[in-house]
């Protein structure tokens, strides 16, 4: 791998398209890492293409590609689809071979049979044709480009061809070797993960701020010692998939790796935070991973019609702003960043994950930063209704860190506790003093 670092420094041929203009060559000296090494021109391979969209359950289903066509129209809008170092790319749907590797062949072959006509066939023992997952022409191939996409971003960035990588089209955690669950078909996470695997990664950290338990990965690699998988999310006492507990830890031969906190509904920018800080940044530290993979459904923000949390964009902003930071820390770099859950899709998933590009493509947006007039005036012509103004809900993304100390008659810092108690001393951490 540090052979394809070498090439890509001199003369990119993988990445660069065209050769590289002076801006290129100033970029390359810029990111010069503290270490000496040089990394690629590209600060981000970003997966985007309308044909995305053709993921469409229908028009009474709330996971509606307009959130995703909204997203990449206001990156575009922003300007961060034309920096130099941001590179977006197309996918063409996962083959068998690639989709297996996750998934069971019945199951590939029971995903075509219900996409393959107006008329496929439902089968509900796979989760098939549910009021969650209802079947649509071209299931198959729609879903199976989700899974191709973050593959091939997960492995270009493995591989030094690009810094970062991000598909806001996946991050479907749900879905299981053999059942389709939660509006997720195939589980483009896990299918990512599994070919660094292959390609040779011994400790892969995958970190899942969705509002719902990120289950489907937790199960698929839960006695793997190879993958962390740590998810935090509103508890499942009250939301699907009604798991996620701290006490599951993962298998005998990865005890300590599938890490869960749980909060209560209703918790806000700062509790979340709190527990953000108090067990991502010190399990990541102690796993020491090669490569962070991380799941960004924004449906924990206050205006989600599906879940109970109140996080603002402020806050998610803030831990897509760690977990870079953390990348960068732990990993040379090696971030792949997915989309997720997210169910107000005008207001918020468009501006989340415009955030997550632009910090991921080494361009953030300021908050204070207005949304472009030609945004706003399609979301006023398509939808009909006033566009959020300006990339900030004027929140601080402030906490109290832990180890300031903690309250045990406070719901969220039992909650916080509970996992640190769980897994810590696994990875020879203090649960109350690290
Ligand atoms: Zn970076
Ligand atoms: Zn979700």
């Amino acid at each position: 791998m540090d052979g394809a670092l070498g090439d890509s420094f001199l003369i990119a041929p993988v990445v660069a398209r065209k050769p590289p203009t002076a801006a290129d060559l100033i970029l390359r000296l810029l990111q010069a890492t503290w270490r000496g090494y040089f990394v690629p021109v590209e600060a981000l391979r970003l997966v985007w293409d309308e044909s995305f969209t053709e993921y469409d359950f229908g028009p009474a289903h709330p996971m509606s590609p307009v959130r995703l066509d909204l997203t990449a129209r206001l990156c575009r809008d922003l300007g961060l689809f034309s920096h130099a170092g941001i590179h977006v790319v197309d996918a063409d749907p996962a083959s068998d071979e690639i989709l297996t590797t996750v998934h069971t062949p019945e199951y590939v072959a029971a995903v075509k049979e219900a996409g393959a006509a107006a008329w496929g066939t439902p089968n509900e023992l796979m989760g098939l044709g549910t009021d969650d997952v209802p079947i649509f022409e071209g299931m198959h191939e729609a879903s199976a480009r989700v899974a191709s996409g973050s593959r091939d971003v997960a492995l270009a960035v493995w591989n030094r061809e690009a810094l970062h990588g991000v598909n806001f089209t996946g991050g479907l955690h749900h879905a299981k070797p053999a059942q389709a669950s939660g509006f997720c078909v195939y589980n483009d996470i896990a299918v990512g993960i599994q070919a660094l695997l292959d390609a040779g990664a011994k400790r892969v950290a995958y970190v899942d701020v969705d509002v719902h338990h990120g289950d489907g990965v937790e199960v698929i690699f839960w006695d793997e010692p190879r993958v962390m998988t740590i998810s935090l999310h509103e508890t499942g006492q009250v939301l699907f998939p009604g798991t996620g507990f701290a006490h599951e830890i993962g298998g005998s031969k990865a005890m300590g790796e599938s890490v869960n906190l749980a909060f209560p509904a209703g918790v806000g920018d700062a509790a979340w935070l709190r527990g953000f800080h108090a067990v991502v940044p010190a399990l990541l530290r102690a796993y020491r991973p090669e490569i962070l993979v991380t799941q960004h459904g924004c449906d924990s923000h206050a205006l989600d019609p599906l879940a109970h949390m109140a996080l603002s964009l402020d806050a998610q902003r803030a831990s897509y702003e760690a977990l870079h930071d953390l990348s960068h820390e732990l990993c040379d770099g090696r971030w792949v960043a997915l989309g997720g859950g997210g169910y107000e899709l005008v207001d918020v998933v468009p501006r989340a994950w415009a955030h997550l590009v632009g910090i991921a493509g080494h361009h953030p947006v300021e908050p204070s930063t207005r949304l472009p007039q030609t945004w706003r005036d399609y979301v006023m012509e398509a939808f009909g209704r006033q566009p959020p103004a300006r990339m900030t809900d004027g929140r601080t993304g402030d906490y109290k860190p832990w180890h300031l100390g903690h309250d045990t008659g406070d719901a969220a810092d039992r909650a916080i506790m509970a996992t640190r108690k769980a897994v810590f001393p696994l990875h020879g951490l203090d649960p109350w003093f690290d």
